[in-house]
Parts: C-alpha cells; structure tokens; sequence
C-alpha cells in the first residue's frame, strides 16, 4: 500500500502521518506529506529548490479512494504543516458531507478554512476523484469535454550555468515547445544556450524578476528577435500600470501568473495583460479553475493551465481540464525523480488522458 511502500518510507516525516482507514469506519480520510525530489536543482527567479514537501489526502467511501494534493508554495506564504493543519480543521466536516454535492460540500470547506488555497485544492482534488470513480467516469467526462483536444505541454528549464541548460534542453528533445525561467542576472547567457542548441518556439517565464518596466521592455523586445512567443508576469504581480505600459509597447502576448489566484482577480488585469495562468494551487481546486477560465474568456483572455512541483496526482487533476485552454506548462511530475503515483502521459508534447475514472491515476507499483 502506498503509505508503506519502503521506498516512500522515508520521504513521510516522522509524527506528520495522520489519518485513519476505511477498517475504522466506512469512511476514511488521511493525510500525509511526501518529499518530492527534483531531477535538478530547481531555480527560478526567486528560489531554487531540490526537494518539495506535499500534502496528500486520500478520500475512501463505499469502497472507492480519490486522492488529492497540496504543493505548498513558499510565495504565497504555504507551508506543508500548515496545510496539513488546516486540513485537520475540516476532517469532521468532509468526513459527514455529501461528496457527490461536491459544489455545496466545497462552500462549506471554504467557510470553515479560509487558507490556504493549496489545502483547498487537494481536497477538491480528491472529492471529484472519488465522483468521477463512484460515477465512473473519467474527469474530462463529468465537465464535458474532449480527450483529443488536450494541448501540447510545454516542459520548463529551470534557472542554471549554460552548460546545464544545455544539457537540460537536449533532454527535453520529445517536447516540441520549451518554457524557459529567467530573471535573475543571467537572462541572456541562458537564451543564448538555449538557441545554440535548439529552434524550438519558446515561451519564457520571469516569475515577476524585473522590476524596472523599462529594463522589461528592453528584455522583451530582445526575446521578441528570438522568436519567443509568449512572456509570462514580467513585472512584479503590484506593478499593474506598469505592466499595461509594457503590453501598448510589445507584440507579444503578456500572461499573468504570480499577479492571478482566483476568479475576482481576473477583471483588474484585463487591461494589463493579454492572457492568465491558472493553476489548480491558487485557485485552490479544480472547481475554481473552471470558473477562472470562464471569467477570462468572457473578458478576453487566452488561457494557460500551469502547475506547481507536483505529483501526477494534480499535474493529472489539471490535465484534465486542459482541453479547455490555448496553453498547457503542465510538467510539474516531470521534473521530479520519485513521482508515487501513474497518471496524463506525454507523447511528443502532447497531453494523453486515459479512459479510467476520476483523475485515471494509480499509485506507482515498481520502486
Ligand atoms: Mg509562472
């Protein structure tokens, strides 16, 4: 089973496992945290990292598990204990709710723990896991939507020596469009490692590390020659006008990330940017982004789905809705060596969901 897997053993933190089985009732919810390792030292314009700590909660009624997870992130002030924490708080709560209500069940989480947004999230994970497997059907099912249609994910190099950027690029041969982190003071020795070895479309990301939107403009019409396609939250999430500044003087689509958690934030930014990255974490589930896609279509927007350091569990949970938006930078489970569970493949970029119910993910059985 997954908790006792030796190979897991020791990426659960001694104490922090809490839970109980279906063996004490017909209903079971546990939590626990895993240590996610990355394949390379993650670095982006604010941090670098080798390991990520998520929350997982696994949901049993009636014989049938959905699973959910958190990926706690450091800019919006989450850390693994306190999700774990809050998720505690609402134990009662969901354990006595109606989880087919998934949209009422949701209310009342939200009234009863108001943080934060990536406990919110695995939790709606694992409600509608166990939805789409108590009704069985597949996630993409239960919202309507077309298997065939998912996008073409892009796969991220991380902030490192050209050499290494090099080397991380050759790896990611089969992707046919790259999403290259900057903002640090290397920008331009790392495009100029990723063009010597490939032509690939790139979409760059500057994770809010400029700060002048002057020096922004210089930096995007610079990435404008190389052929990158998108740039996503230039400027720090505050610098609104500044960013509107930027879009009047660029070609460029604008795509705001750190600057966009959940619905209400979308309307402001219409006249800043050209598009938004919604991702599962901040919107703090599957239902909120749903809803953030909608608002930014009325108002609009393009629409990229994007993920934290994840597991398949949620880059899965996401994928499921990607036929839904223009750009996929679903590769969270890519960039980590000890993914436990199987979910969405990647075939040549390409998103592939399977037929099973609910998010279609298993628990990885080979150590
Ligand atoms: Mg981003």
């Amino acid at each position: 089973m997954f908790l006792k897997a030796s190979s897991l053993a020791a990426m659960v933190w001694p104490g922090m496992v809490a839970g109980e089985s279906a063996a004490a009732g017909r209903t079971g919810f546990a939590v626990s945290q895993k240590r996610l390792m990355l394949r390379h030292t993650w670095s982006i314009s604010r941090n670098s990292s080798d390991f990520k700590d998520n929350v997982f909660v696994r949901l049993e009624r009636d014989g049938v598990v959905g699973w959910g997870e958190a990926a706690p992130n450091v800019r919006y002030g989450q850390t693994a204990e306190q999700t774990a924490a809050a998720l505690e708080k609402v134990r009662p709560l969901v354990k006595a709710g109606d989880w087919l209500a998934y949209v009422s069940l949701r209310e009342q989480w939200e009234r009863a723990m108001p943080e934060p947004s990536c406990a919110h999230a695995a939790l709606d994970i694992a409600v509608l896991d166990w939805v789409g497997k108590r009704l069985n059907v597949p996630l993409y099912r239960l919202f309507g939507l077309d298997a065939n249609r998912t996008p073409v994910t892009t796969f991220s190099i991380g902030i490192d020596t050209p050499e290494v950027v090099r080397q991380k690029v050759e790896e990611a041969k089969d992707f046919p469009v790259l999403k290259i982190k900057v903002g640090r003071e290397n920008d331009g020795e790392i495009l100029a490692a990723v063009r010597e070895v490939t032509d690939k479309p790139l979409r760059v990301d500057a994770n809010e590390g400029w700060h002048d939107k002057e020096q922004a403009l210089e930096k995007i019409r610079w990435l404008q020659r190389l052929g990158v396609e998108l740039i996503e939250q230039p400027l720090p999430a505050a610098m609104i006008e500044e960013t509107a500044w930027l879009r009047e003087r660029v070609d460029i689509p604008i795509i705001a990330d750190e600057a966009v958690q959940r619905a209400g934030d979308i309307p402001r930014l219409a006249g800043a940017y050209d598009g938004i990255n919604v991702k599962l974490m901040k919107a703090g589930g599957i239902q909120e982004a749903v809803r953030m896609i909608h608002v930014a279509r009325a108002l609009g927007l393009k629409v990229m789905l994007g993920c934290m350091i994840e597991s398949s569990v949620a880059v899965s949970a996401a994928a499921h809705l990607s036929p839904l938006v223009d750009y996929a930078d679903l590769d969270g489970n890519l960039l980590i060596s000890n993914d436990p569970f199987v979910g969405v493949a990647v075939e040549r970029g390409k998103l592939i969901l399977n037929d099973r119910p609910g998010l279609g993910v298993s628990e990885r059985t080979e150590s």
